[in-house]
């Protein structure tokens, strides 16, 4: 079958066709980042997030439709993010797909932004349930594991921030523009990461539960000792938060593959990573390392499905559209929309 997928939960405008889920095939993916609009206030500004997607999803579902050389003929099924998200984006999205769905008269999927990204990994990669996912974005940083479509256990989370909202705060404090993350990563490559230590948090607490705030003070408080710091310290300081990021990535991931082993014995463990923070070249190298260790398979999809993109919230329609017909004009845009909820990701969910 052949799904348009629709994504406007953060500050990414995003339309996709994809087929599934024989012959596996993404026939366009567009994306439009509204980072520029939100670069001056530090981070995504919901008002004006909503405004763009309105001024221009028009146009981006056009765009994917052209792209993938389709008429709405060739259309099965709508597929659009209803939550969780900023819920003037999740609304602008969900109501233009409904629109859609309505006119064309298609089947209306509502996806949960979350499995959109947990479920990436099987249009990318040839991957069966259960596996483990790692996802690691601008507002979510959690263990995951999957058992099936609409069945997800969390098994751990951060209980403060997110780590590409410590990325961001921690890239703000230096003087770092926004989005953090890649700023972060490219001055950590420049310094010296034995000249600060920083703390390593939870960690000596057992669970997959993690904690990123804490990094961030302890990063500001080195800081401020040194006021003004030079750009050898930024990258200094930037080394070592990502080195404290990794490690307790890392050691969690192990904790995560063990007791994952320990659940489904039977399975070929496996680690999937999603999220815009698993751009990081040594967070994936950390994570690699310890699946390498645990004797898993460590799945990272390709960098532009990682991050927020519509070919997911598709790919997310086709798969729940395998476990029968699916009608979700009744559905009501969520802001927020726990994976593991009861029933989360099926049919009704959040009605
Ligand atoms: P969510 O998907 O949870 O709603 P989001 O849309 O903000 O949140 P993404 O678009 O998946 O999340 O990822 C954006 C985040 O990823 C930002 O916080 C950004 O700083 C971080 N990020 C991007 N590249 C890197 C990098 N190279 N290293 C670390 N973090 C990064
Ligand atoms: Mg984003
Ligand atoms: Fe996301």
């Amino acid at each position: 079958m052949t799904v348009l997928g629709i994504e406007t939960s953060c500050d990414e405008t995003a339309a996709a066709v994809v087929c599934g889920p024989a012959n596996k095939r993404i026939l366009s993916s567009t994306i439009r980042s509204q980072i520029d609009e939100h670069t001056e206030f530090g981070g995504v500004v919901p008002e004006i997030a909503a405004r763009a997607h309105i001024e221009i999803l028009d146009r981006i579902v056009a765009g994917a439709m052209h792209e993938a050389g389709c008429s709405w003929d060739d259309i099965d099924a709508v597929a659009a993010t209803a939550g969780p998200g900023l819920i003037g984006g999740v609304i602008v999205g969900f109501m233009t797909a409904k629109a859609i769905a309505m006119a064309a008269n298609k089947p209306l999927v509502g996806v949960n932004h979350l499995e959109g990204h947990a479920l990436t990994a099987r249009l990318t990669d040839d991957l069966a349930f259960p596996f483990l996912l790692l996802l690691v974005s601008g507002g979510h940083s959690q263990f995951l594991l999957v058992r099936g479509v609409g069945d997800y256990e969390r098994l751990g989370t951060t209980i403060d921030d997110a780590i590409g909202e410590a990325f961001d705060k921690t890239a703000k404090l230096l003087g770092l523009p926004y989005p953090g993350g890649p700023h972060v990563e490219k001055m950590a490559a420049k310094g010296d990461v034995t000249r600060f230590r920083l703390p390593r948090p939870l960690l000596d607490r057992p669970g997959l539960d993690m904690s990123f705030a804490g990094l961030k003070t302890a990063l500001r408080t080195q800081a401020k000792k040194l006021e003004p710091v030079d750009e050898q310290t930024i990258c200094d300081l930037c080394a070592a938060f990502q080195r404290s990021v990794s490690d307790v990535l890392a050691a969690r991931t192990k904790s995560a593959l063990a007791l994952f082993k320990d659940r489904h014995p039977d399975a070929e463990p496996a680690i999937v990573v999603a999220g815009g923070v698993a751009a990081n070249q040594e967070i994936r190298r950390s994570l690699l390392a310890a699946a390498d260790e645990a004797g898993a398979r460590f799945v990272a999809p390709p960098l532009t499905l990682c991050t927020d993109n519509a070919a997911m919230i598709a790919w997310a329609g086709i798969e729940r559209l395998q476990l029968g017909p699916v009608d979700d004009m009744a559905l009501s845009p969520r802001p927020r929309w726990p994976l593991d909820a009861a029933n989360a990701g099926v049919l009704g969910a959040g009605k």
